[in-house]
């Protein structure tokens, strides 16, 4: 990771590397028994680990996110999405100074999807800089249906319950397992008509999980957590040489 190297060693590194990951999660509510950092201490692992290819160099992690929805449960923190676009596109222009213009934002966090991909269609774009947005959950639909036994990604469930007790053990509180999943919503929001009608996650969930943690565990988590790097290893290779995403030029 970038920020645990000199500079020296720095520019070696940037060197070699053809693709930047910038890891982006949150502080915010992930049940009793989740840390508050739990979508940047994933990203952050997946990019960590990633990075150790000489093709790739990880940034340090973007740790607060778009995460209003979340304010009624202590400690939680947010910024406004065109606060997040805005600092992630002055991130991704310092990597361009320092000559490597094709990134992935490996996002942990689902509320900073939207900016993160506009950043990417239209700041970055325009500055010569290609930016993809990798999530963990969405790019291994088909594996994630097989380790695991719900049915939608969660929150505080038992996907991200199981990362944590494989990345960061010491951090799961295991003795409120229980307290959270009685507390769970099993989908996020609420709907009515076909419309969603709810607005925060307390609207829905009174300890802040949707899904279900007691499911989890650290052999469920170290699965995702291999398949998740295999499958941003596979993207960032392509990313680094392909061609395939510059712009098309105006019709005649
Ligand atoms: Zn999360």
């Amino acid at each position: 990771m970038l920020s645990d190297l000199s500079w020296r060693k720095a520019k070696e590194k940037i060197s070699r590397a053809q693709v930047a990951l910038i890891p982006v999660g949150s502080t915010e509510q992930h049940g009793p028994h989740l840390p508050l950092g739990t979508d940047y201490i994933i990203a952050e692992a997946i990019a960590r680990k990633v990075s150790e290819k000489d093709e790739f160099i990880s940034t340090p992690p973007v740790t607060v996110g778009v995460s209003k929805h979340h304010r009624q449960f202590f400690g939680t923190l947010w910024v406004s999405t065109t606060r997040l676009r805005e600092y992630v596109k002055e991130i991704s222009l310092s990597l361009k100074y320092h000559g490597i213009d094709r990134l992935i934002f490996v996002n942990g966090h689902g509320g900073n999807a939207n900016p993160l991909r506009n950043c990417c269609k239209e700041e970055l774009r325009e500055k010569g800089i290609t930016g993809l947005v990798y999530e963990y959950w969405r790019a291994n639909q088909e594996e994630i249906k097989s380790i695991f036994s719900e049915s939608s990604v969660g929150h505080a469930g038992e996907m991200e319950t199981s990362m944590v007790m494989k990345i960061a053990p010491d951090l799961v509180q295991e003795e409120n397992i229980q307290e959270a999943e009685e507390g769970a919503a099993n989908r996020w929001g609420l709907e009515k008509f076909g419309v969603e009608t709810s607005f925060d996650t307390l609207d829905f969930s009174s300890s802040g999980a949707i899904g279900k943690p007691t499911k989890a565990s650290a052999q469920k988590g170290k699965k995702i957590f291999d398949i998740s790097c295999k499958q941003l290893s596979k993207l960032g290779k392509w990313l680094a040489t392909t061609n395939e995403l510059a712009e098309k030029p105006h019709l005649d």
